[in-house]
């Protein structure tokens, strides 16, 4: 078995040598062949110097060094595309989740899960701007994907090769890896981590990353559900607004006869023409996605479905 554990790195000066300690001292204890990738963000401080003399000394030490800051998205899923373990645990590299977790993690992985996530029980960031917008978060998370953890955020998490190894992250996605791995049929759970308050550095982020989880939120589940099939989703919505454009035209035309209303005095003439023009472009946009999906399957060769086995096929 081999572990690889992937740190992303953004101005974590502070915190690397500490954190580089920790991990060699519950890393040297466990049963398991180790890499540790850490993947320095762009960071304007001393992170690559640092991360060099590391490597220099320790050759599990591996260091991937990005040109520019991509988020942290980004660098964990360039530390996971190169990384060689079988179980795969990326964490935050601030010292706020703890190396002590990771025998915990095993131990899980060991059971037979595919996905082990992190769930900071006991919080240690603010209230206000960090905990309570999580928690609505979370609660939104859960329901759309139908995948119930508590702590999507915590970026201390433990996977299988197998379930991670074609996911590709984008935005702020790494968080819904659980839930995409768990559509594909992987079995999922959750573990309490520790947390500890950030001491060196500073936190890179703020409530207006909220906003982007709930829009990734919304590509992750339109990817999953409607990928195969966009004209159904582009399509019942445009049809829908396209009969009701019917049905409002219908009315005022029918008011008039009866003599009711003129055609003028009633909103109905313009929520008619508004109605079926937004139909009539939804559909149009549901074409174009058809379009763009059969592109991405068919250059790719990618098949829209995943096998587990087969039975009695030769080879
Ligand atoms: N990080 C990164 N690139 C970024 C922002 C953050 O690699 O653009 C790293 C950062 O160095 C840390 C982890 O992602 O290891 C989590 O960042 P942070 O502690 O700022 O987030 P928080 O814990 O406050 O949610
Ligand atoms: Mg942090």
């Amino acid at each position: 078995m081999k572990l690889s554990i992937v740190l992303p790195i953004y101005n974590e000066e502070g915190n690397i040598k500490i954190l580089y300690h920790k991990l060699i001292e519950v890393l040297s204890k466990i049963d398991a062949e180790y890499e540790i990738l850490c993947v320095n963000d762009g960071s304007s401080d001393k992170s690559l110097e640092i991360l060099k003399s590391l490597s220099s000394q320790d050759r599990k030490v591996k260091v991937i060094n990005f040109k520019n800051n991509f988020g942290q998205t980004a660098a964990m899923s360039a530390g996971i595309k190169l990384s060689k373990g079988d179980i795969i645990i990326p964490m935050d590299a601030d010292l706020q989740n703890d190396p002590e977790d990771i025998p915990k993690f095993l131990e899980k992985i060991k059971e037979g899960f595919d996905v082990v996530s992190g769930w900071r029980k006991d919080r240690k960031d603010g209230l206000v701007l960090r905990k309570i917008p999580s928690w609505i978060a979370n609660w939104i998370i859960g329901k759309i994907t139908g995948v119930k953890i508590h702590d999507y955020g915590c970026s201390m998490k433990a996977y299988k090769r197998e379930v991670i190894k074609d996911v590709n992250l984008y935005g702020e996605m790494h968080r819904f890896i659980p839930a995409y791995a768990s559509w594909q049929g992987a079995v999922v759970t959750e573990m309490v981590v520790k947390h500890h308050p950030r001491i060196h550095g500073q936190t890179k982020y703020g409530i207006g990353r909220t906003f982007k989880v709930i829009l990734d939120l919304i590509v992750v589940k339109f990817l999953s559900v409607y990928m195969n099939r966009p004209i159904h989703f582009f399509g019942g919505l445009g049809f829908m607004s396209f009969t009701l454009g019917i049905i409002t035209g219908l009315a005022a035309v029918l008011l008039r006869l009866f003599g009711i209303k003129y055609i003028i005095e009633t909103p109905l003439p313009i929520l008619s023409a508004l109605l079926i023009i937004v139909g009539v472009q939804l559909v149009a946009m549901g074409i174009l996605a058809e379009m763009i999906m059969r592109t991405y399957y068919e250059s790719q060769h990618k098949e829209p479905y995943i096998i587990k086995d087969k039975i009695n096929f030769d080879n």
